[in-house]
């Protein structure tokens, strides 16, 4: 269970969920398997209130990883060619 913020470099103790942002993921337990077929947990992740306006979570074939929000992204781009983005 999540007891600190996901991401690494700021590692952040949980003390409210109301700060900040939970993922949920259906994860695949890897190597196990109940009556042949493959069994699934569900992982919590929590990204406290100053990385979730920057970060998200996503989950790939390997787990679950820290990865820059798409609008982040797209804001640095648009600060970048000088173009505001009514939001
Ligand atoms: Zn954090």
């Amino acid at each position: 269970m999540m007891s600190n913020c996901a991401n690494p470099k700021c590692a952040k103790p949980l003390h409210y969920l109301r700060d900040g942002r939970v993922f949920v993921f259906d994860m695949p337990d890897n190597g196990k398997s109940l009556g042949g077929k493959r069994t699934r947990h569900i992982e919590h992740f929590w990204l406290c209130g100053t990385c979730s306006q920057t970060l998200a979570m996503e989950r790939s074939a390997d787990g679950a990883h820290v990865v820059v929000r798409p609008l982040t992204r797209l804001r640095a781009a648009m600060a970048v060619t000088g173009t505001a983005m009514a939001s």
